[in-house]
């Protein structure tokens, strides 16, 4: 039976009137199990009121109050983790064990907001002239907006909406519309929570739904991840009606091995960061860089020997090690992929095209993919492929691999492995990347640091979760202030001076 989605507005479950929907697929058993509303202008219109309704009320909580509501919500999610990660597989098409770390990264972000009302604080400053004192305040920006990718329902959701919430904002969340249930399932465990009624919208849909968010100027900020192209619209889009705006993009993920790296330790973690989640990782390593011939060769029989072991199967089945991939046109857009790198010349040491699941003849796989001999000008090193394949491309010297990582379009992650401490240094402090691994392939900054890419892979200023979260979704006012038995100068003709 294919289920019927709604969307999230004034603290409930409200239907579709659009008359529009998408499908949903599932990616296991390789057919449509559901459909999700996608949503006109007018009901996105209604959400955004709502949301100026209630985040009259949330805004007058103290920040305390709104702190205890969000680790209630936390409880909550910790209570229903089970239920959550088989929603999400079932959807996204991830093990359980890895849907449960997308619901605990999201949820490590909420706790660490909830914990941070003195990021709210201003500051003050005595007697910065005769008699006048200067203080700031942050203030909520009022309503925001967050669009979000298929890949972690659970855990970007949670990374915009905690620190946003916990700053005294509204949130409409605008989800993938592959994987929508995990979201509308926290916005109840929200509103049981004690969070007020229209603080949490989840609206499902399309562009016309994102345009509506970012042209209506009741939505004051918005937050994005997803791909480049669309980054960059909503990025435009949303400077162009005096928004902020924050965009997280594509990436393709280096991971260099330097002659002297532990080598199991380094194919272990390719192992992990390259197949995992089928790829679909946003920090996955897409791209490993020996450095030497002879680290080449050694790196490939290490490869080699731990594929052939690899478990791609049903994403609720716990021997899995990874599952199908979201949809069919991203099966068929990977396979292509494979298919261009044959075609230019790269080596197919792994062919993951044709993979059968016993059981699940018509789901979504695709097995392990290795390329070696991958050169810069190709097509499956130049374009984020987004699935279960890996491009070895040799480098003669470090040099050359730190280069190669500069250079990419993308600046979103990147590790380095070694025993070299001041390679590793070097590495660090040079290379042109957002976050960066030393002998750690997926290194996503945990929730009081923040999280962002450089160059394609991140537009704004401002990174998701730790304290730029809180500067994001904040606006400042600073005032300054004198009181009548201060020193009275009389009326004054030019402007006040600091000395
Ligand atoms: P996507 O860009 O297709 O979709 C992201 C969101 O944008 C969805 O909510 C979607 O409905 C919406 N959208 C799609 N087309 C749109 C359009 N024309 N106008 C307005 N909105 C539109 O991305 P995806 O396939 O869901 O996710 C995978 C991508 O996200 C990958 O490129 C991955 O690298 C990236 N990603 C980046 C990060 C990061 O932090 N940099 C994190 C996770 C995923």
């Amino acid at each position: 039976m294919v289920y019927e989605l709604s969307h999230y507005i004034g603290g409930q479950r409200v239907e579709g009137t659009s008359g529009r929907y998408g499908d949903i697929y599932d990616p296991c058993a390789g057919q449509v199990q559901g459909r999700v509303p996608f949503a006109g202008a007018d009901e996105v219109r209604t959400a955004i009121a709502s949301a100026e309704k209630g985040q009259q009320e949330w805004a007058a909580l103290n920040p305390q109050r709104r702190a205890r509501i969000l680790l209630k919500f936390v409880d909550l999610v910790n209570q229903h983790i089970d239920e959550l990660a088989e929603l999400l597989s079932r959807e996204h098409g991830k093990t359980l064990a890895d849907s449960k770390s997308d619901v605990q990264r999201g949820i490590e972000v909420v706790e660490f907001s909830a914990g941070a009302p003195h990021l709210l604080k201003g500051e003050f400053s005595d007697s910065v002239g005769q008699g006048i004192d200067v203080h700031s305040l942050r203030q909520p920006l009022g309503v925001v907006a967050g669009m979000t990718p298929f890949n972690f329902p659970a855990m970007i959701p949670l990374w915009q909406s905690g620190p946003a919430l916990a700053a005294g904002n509204a949130f409409i969340l605008k989800p993938s519309e592959r994987d929508p249930s995990v979201p509308l399932r926290l916005a109840e465990l929200l509103t049981e929570a004690g969070l007020p009624d229209g603080v949490f919208n989840v609206i499902n849909g399309d562009k016309e739904a994102v345009d509506t968010l970012l042209e209506d100027p009741r939505v004051k900020a918005v937050g994005f991840v997803g791909s480049t192209p669309i980054a960059q619209y909503i990025y435009a889009t949303a400077a162009a009606h005096g928004k902020r705006a924050q965009c997280f993009g594509g990436a393709k993920n280096h991971m260099v091995i330097m002659p002297d790296a532990d080598l199991d330790m380094a194919a272990d973690a390719l192992i992990g960061a390259g197949y995992g989640s089928a790829g679909e990782r946003c920090m996955a390593i897409s791209v490993a860089v020996p450095v030497g011939e002879e680290t080449a060769e050694r790196l490939i029989g290490a490869l080699q020997e731990r594929i052939k072991d690899l478990r791609v199967g049903p994403s609720l089945d716990r021997d899995s090690d990874f599952g199908p991939v979201v949809t069919p046109m991203a099966k068929e857009r990977i396979e292509g992929y494979i298919a261009s790198g044959v075609e230019e010349g790269a080596a197919l040491v792994t062919d993951g095209r044709g993979l059968k699941v016993e059981g699940y003849e018509d789901g979504f796989w695709v097995g392990p993919t290795l390329f070696d001999r991958v050169t810069p000008e190709m097509r499956i090193y130049r374009d984020e492929i987004f699935g279960p394949v890996l491009s070895v491309v040799r480098a003669d010297d470090y040099e050359e691999a730190l280069r190669l990582c500069s250079e990419n379009q993308y600046g979103n992650g990147v590790a380095i492995f070694t025993r070299d401490g001041d390679s590793a240094r070097d590495f660090a402090s040079r290379v042109e990347v957002g976050m960066v691994g030393v002998n750690v392939p997926i290194p996503v900054p945990i929730a009081y640091y923040t999280f962002g890419g450089w160059k394609a892979s991140g537009f704004g200023d401002l990174n998701q979760h730790g304290a730029d979260a809180f500067r994001f979704y904040t606006k400042t006012k600073t005032v300054t202030s004198r009181w009548p038995s201060g020193i009275r100068q009389g009326a004054h003709f030019v402007m006040p001076e600091g000395s």
